[in-house]
């Protein structure tokens, strides 16, 4: 039976003349360049319009439009909404700022359209680069394995895949529901609720997970742990792994990590460290002691999109134990056999050692941003965020009306506006207010926390174009603004 053709041309998706592209591709490059050049002179927060939020609420195109038009949508749409936390003054969360040749890295991995996962080609021997070279930043040996991720979120959870193989390797096959009795993990109080979705997810459940108490400097009461420990095997439960904590979101506390690693191998449970950006100062050798038994953990997770400022998404994941990592996730299927030559050669998979199968090409902007800084660039910016940390804690101490609320032993500040004489609803109230007039004026964006019920601002510093004055300019305003918010009875 003859079929009749169709189609009468053939299309693809690359234009028909390339200079037009090229021409909106060089108006994109400058244009974001003199965005980044000039992110000091815009505000820190600007709300998005409700012609913004309505061209997001369209149907779906059914007829092309120009390349250029749509760039324009973004212009005007889009590129000035952002979270900004390119700005100077983004001290939201813990966000890092990016760099512009992170954002080009990006555009070049983009281009490639590389697939990080399987084969014989280099953006794999780029992953292993930065692989190895965060094993040495961090003290682990060279025969770890590890993983580049989205985040430290996902790192974390692959993290504790791996360590309930190590509880278990049955489970893997057989499923929580053949143990006799439950996997109980350990952490602080200040745990990221991060682990807590990965306990949940990986059908641990968070009513197994301990949340030790921590002391005055939000640290974990190792003596408590050691008690919960010996309480949960007399009562039949089964303790596979304590997370601890380098450098909380809260306060930036750093858990005695060498004390955790003592214990966890007293009762061959896991050490799984989560580092997010406070293990990142493991690179200043007069901190590398404040991190000390880091380099015994069984796993580490740390962003790179943090406190090594690179552009978003990038994570890592450590395991000390390469074949027990790989045991966790690897699943032989006839389509993903490695061959002796050709496309499907070695090296041994990504796709092993992780959820994923298709991967992006992360590696490329850690690898450039680390060859083109150099560890030494690193290791002056966090100092610089470190001490910027200190010098914001003086002004904080130095001015009467402002109450530091917790110690700050890495980069994050915790404070608050207090006029004598108010109640502690009264005080949360006032600084939240303060909070959205300063973001609402656009100076500066720092977020909150609470800490013991009380509202604090919170400062997290892992920004490469703050500068010392900012953080006068920050407690300038918030002193002003305070006033402003008492006198004005809002
Ligand atoms: C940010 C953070 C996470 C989560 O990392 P993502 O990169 O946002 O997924 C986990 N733990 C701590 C301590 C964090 O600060």
């Amino acid at each position: 039976m003859k079929k009749e053709a169709v189609i009468t041309e053939e299309r693809t998706l690359d234009p028909q003349y390339w200079s037009a592209l090229n021409e909106l591709g060089h108006r994109m490059l400058d244009d974001l360049f003199y965005y980044l050049e000039t992110s000091r002179q815009r505000p820190v927060y600007t709300k998005p319009t409700a012609a913004a939020i309505d061209s997001m609420q369209q149907p779906v195109p059914e007829m092309p439009q120009d390349a250029v038009s749509v760039y324009e949508d973004f212009l005007k749409h889009v590129l000035p909404y952002n979270t900004n936390n390119i700005h100077p003054r983004f001290w939201a969360w813990v966000q890092g700022g990016g760099t512009p040749l992170g954002m080009l890295a990006d555009m070049l991995a983009s281009g490639m359209n590389a697939n990080v996962s399987i084969g014989d080609s280099m953006p794999m021997h780029v992953e292993k680069q930065v692989l190895d070279w965060s094993k040495q930043i961090m003290g682990f040996p060279e025969t770890a394995s590890g993983l580049l991720i989205s985040g430290a979120s996902l790192a974390n959870i692959t993290a504790l895949v791996v360590a309930r193989h190590h509880a278990d390797r049955n489970i893997k096959t057989k499923g929580l529901q053949s143990l006799p009795g439950p996997l109980t993990i350990y952490g602080s109080s200040e745990t990221h609720n991060c682990v807590m979705k990965g306990v949940e997810v990986i059908g641990i459940g968070s009513d197994n997970f301990r949340k030790v108490p921590v002391d005055e400097n939000y640290r974990i009461r190792t003596d408590v742990l050691q008690r919960m420990i010996v309480e949960d095997i007399a009562a039949g439960c089964r303790p596979f792994c304590i997370v601890g904590n380098a450098g909380t979101v809260n306060t930036g506390a750093i858990d005695a990590l060498d004390e955790l690693a003592a214990i966890a191998k007293e009762h061959n449970l896991w050490l799984h460290v989560d580092g997010a950006f406070g293990a990142i100062p493991n690179l200043l050798p007069e901190f590398a002691s404040r991190l000390k038994g880091l380099e015994l953990a069984n796993s580490l997770s740390f962003d790179f999109h943090k406190w090594m400022y690179v552009n978003y998404e990038a994570a890592c994941v450590l395991v000390r134990d390469p074949e027990l990592h790989r045991e966790a996730f690897a699943y032989a299927v006839s389509y993903l056999m490695v061959h002796d030559r050709g496309l499907s050669a070695g090296p041994d998979g990504y796709n092993n050692y992780g959820m994923e199968l298709s991967r992006g090409f992360k590696a490329l902007k850690v690898w450039m941003s680390l060859k083109q800084y150099g560890l030494e660039t690193y290791r002056t910016l966090i100092r610089q965020n470190l001490q910027q940390a200190q010098y914001l804690a003086e002004l904080v101490q130095n001015d009467p009306l402002l109450e530091l609320m917790a110690p700050v032993p890495l980069n994050i500040v915790c404070f608050r506006y207090n006029p004598a004489n108010m109640l502690t609803g009264e005080l949360n109230n006032l600084n939240r207010e303060i909070l959205m007039r300063l973001h609402e004026k656009g100076i500066a964006a720092p977020s909150y926390t609470l800490l013991n019920g009380q509202y604090c601002i919170r400062v997290a510093i892992t920004n490469h174009r703050s500068q010392f004055n900012d953080f006068e300019l920050l407690v300038n305003e918030i002193a002003a603004i305070g006033k402003e918010v008492v006198s004005s009875k809002w």
